[in-house]
């Protein structure tokens, strides 16, 4: 897909509730609470078939759209354990810390950068109006061990944010790639973080995955090169979603922006929970590569090969959540349409075609027919080779229909009596319902041309 196509608009609809999205996370095999036997642990979750196939999908998007399409960008994966003096040298050892109050009364918990000012002020509890206890700071990074004599083990932590290893790793890319600036470094990873108010499911999770572009550039080209990938982010996102209307830009105001920041944006997106954060774009200047000169003692200025002018290069990031993104995704495609004879509601998953889990299902009409069940086989044993094909011939064929319509599959392909005859197929779509006939022949251009991305 390209950044200006999009996905087709559909009608607004209410809000959903993230407890639908849980549970049919939950039936179809989405996502599942971690260490469930065992009562589970706040925050942390596991991925399950199906979400395997779409988390994958949202990265190689992803991928595609920032690595391969880009000429002046390449990728790294970076290890989650660091040396500790990463933490030191990034302030995350001094400063990645959050401040919490509990209510006395409900003792429900609270940032206090999540809490309106009425309620700092007035130290009242937002949900029962009870008295809030004095604030404590707690810092979020998760610590670890190195070695295993007692004594001699050393102290550091699991990354708590993924990007640490662009800066780690810049002069070595610069060193093997034939990268020059301006140029950028992508990488997807996870980031563990003691969050002290992990919940609403994946959004505020204890260990994730976050997606990051560092792009290094001159001090001079810092501006242009903001507002580039500032309005790239945007329309990546706009793209793969249907409610356009609960996408904007949330400036940062000035007791909001770092030191050495000019801007900072939040691409923002409405749920249930509000305005919430989606992706940061940011505009770091000279900090990181600063602070990792001076901890570590190594040059990471640049020298320009034609001017020879030296400097430390200036950075844009953009910084972004893989499980937000899964979950703002579910939330956005969610619909439980009526069935016009009172039956029970479609549930419906209107996902880009190409993130959805499952691209094709092929049912025969009937089960018990030789001839349908076979051809239907050999078409799903042909497509399974391009993309996630399900067969399926169990039960009536329209709730065979709905099973695959609850779980975002965009097409749904019929073997019929006439498909013996006629070597031809119908291919239903899930959005509007639309049955078309297509010859078997024709059948894996037709899908490929509507589910890759091209
Ligand atoms: P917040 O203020 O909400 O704690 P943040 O500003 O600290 O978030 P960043 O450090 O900028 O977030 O992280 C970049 C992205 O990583 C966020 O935009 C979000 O998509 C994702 N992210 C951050 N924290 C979490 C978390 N605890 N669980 C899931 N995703 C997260």
């Amino acid at each position: 897909m390209t950044q200006t196509e999009q996905a087709p608009e559909v009608q607004d609809t209410p809000l959903v509730p993230i407890d639908k999205v849980v549970a049919l996370s939950k039936r179809r095999g989405f996502v599942y609470p971690n260490s469930e036997i065992y009562g589970g642990v706040a925050g942390i979750y596991d991925f399950g078939p199906l979400g395997v196939e779409f988390r994958n999908n949202i990265r190689r998007y992803w991928w595609w759209s920032m690595v391969q399409n880009h000429d002046n960008v390449v990728g790294i994966e970076g290890a989650t354990i660091t040396h500790p003096r990463v933490w030191e040298a990034s302030g995350h050892v001094e400063n990645f810390v959050d401040r919490l109050v509990d209510c006395k009364k409900c003792k429900r918990r609270f940032r206090i950068d999540h809490l309106a000012p009425e309620n700092v002020e007035q130290n009242k509890c937002p949900n029962c109006g009870g008295e809030l206890t004095e604030p404590r700071t707690f810092n979020l990074l998760m610590e670890t061990y190195l070695g295993v004599v007692e004594g001699d083990r050393m102290k550091t932590y699991l990354r708590g944010e993924a990007c640490q290893n662009i800066y780690l790793d810049y002069d070595n890319v610069l060193k093997s790639s034939r990268m020059q600036i301006p140029f950028g470094i992508c990488q997807i990873g996870k980031a563990y973080r003691n969050e002290v108010t992990p919940g609403n499911f994946l959004f505020r999770q204890r260990e994730f995955e976050q997606w990051d572009l560092q792009f290094f550039v001159h001090p001079n080209e810092m501006q242009k090169w903001f507002d580039y990938w500032k309005e790239f982010r945007f329309e990546w996102y706009k793209s793969i979603i249907n409610h356009k209307d609960r996408l904007h830009f949330r400036e940062h105001g000035p007791d909001e922006l770092a030191h050495y920041a000019k801007q900072a944006y939040d691409i923002e997106y409405r749920t249930v929970l509000g305005w919430q954060e989606w992706e940061g774009i940011h505009w770091r200047q000279d900090w990181d590569l600063s602070r990792h000169s001076q901890y570590s003692g190594q040059d990471l200025s640049y020298t320009d090969p034609e001017t020879k002018e030296r400097y430390i290069p200036w950075i844009v990031e953009t910084s972004g959540g893989v499980d937000r993104t899964f979950l703002n995704l579910l939330l956005d495609a969610y619909e439980e349409e009526p069935d016009p004879n009172g039956k029970e509601p479609r549930t419906v998953l209107r996902l880009h075609p190409m993130l959805a889990p499952v691209k094709v299902a092929v049912f025969p009409l009937q089960k018990n027919k030789e001839e349908l069940t076979s051809t239907a086989k050999g078409i799903h044993k042909r497509l399974q080779r391009m993309m996630v094909s399900q067969y399926d011939e169990i039960g009536a064929i329209g709730r065979r229909y709905r099973r695959q319509d609850e779980i975002g599959t965009p097409y749904c392909v019929t073997v019929d009596f006439q498909t013996l005859e006629d070597q031809t197929v119908t291919v239903r779509e899930r959005d509007k319902m639309t049955q078309e006939r297509i010859a078997i022949d024709a059948l894996p251009a037709y899908l490929l041309e509507r589910v890759a991305w091209q």
